[in-house]
């Protein structure tokens, strides 16, 4: 048949980790080197034909700072996938990711798809934070989350950031 369906998509994860890089590449294909600070929460739409059905992404960006966190409920209450993004080359942001998945462990939606996204994957000289086979693999495969590098920059992994929640979508 041919169905419409809403998901509601949130981004999660420290400042200056590329959420907004991400949802600037996922919808208008672009990335800027300096992208201005979030501030409170953007909201971005993009419809997608996923197989027989249109799927709109309502996407919310969040900001990350600390001092926004008690608004950050209004944003992954209800949703359908939650991205947590972390700098590959930045431990801090790896902490913070995990204290996140915590959160939305204790808080948020049990259907809730969540992936781990290490993003700037293009810094490979700066990295910080192993991947295979180490602390964020590990990590995510523990915590039943999705995991994938990505690179809002070249934009590897863009799409596939988004296969969890069309995964999601098929099952329901
Ligand atoms: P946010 O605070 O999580 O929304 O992070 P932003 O999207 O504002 O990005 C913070 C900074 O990192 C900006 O200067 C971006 O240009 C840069 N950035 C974001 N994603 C990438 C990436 O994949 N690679 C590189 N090299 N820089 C990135
Ligand atoms: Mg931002």
């Amino acid at each position: 048949g041919n169905n419409n369906i809403n998901a509601k998509l949130v981004l999660l994860g420290d400042m200056g980790a590329g959420k907004s890089s991400l949802v600037l590449r996922f919808v208008k294909g672009q990335f800027l080197e300096f992208q201005e600070s979030t501030i409170g929460a953007a909201f971005f739409s993009q419809t997608l034909a996923v197989n027989d059905a249109t799927v709109k992404f309502e996407i919310w960006d969040t900001a990350g700072q600390e001092r926004y966190h008690s608004l950050a409920p209004m944003y992954y209450r209800g949703a359908a996938a939650a991205i947590i993004v972390y700098d590959i080359s930045s431990t801090e942001s790896f902490s913070r990711a995990k204290k996140w998945v915590q959160e939305l462990q204790k808080q948020g939606n049990p259907n809730m798809v969540m992936a781990l996204a290490g993003n700037k994957a293009d810094l490979e000289e700066k990295r910080k934070v192993l991947a295979e086979a180490s602390r964020s693999r590990v990590y995510a495969e523990e915590n039943g989350l999705f995991f994938l590098e990505t690179s809002a920059k070249t934009a590897a992994n863009r799409e596939d950031c988004l296969e969890p929640s069309r995964h999601k979508i098929q099952q329901e």
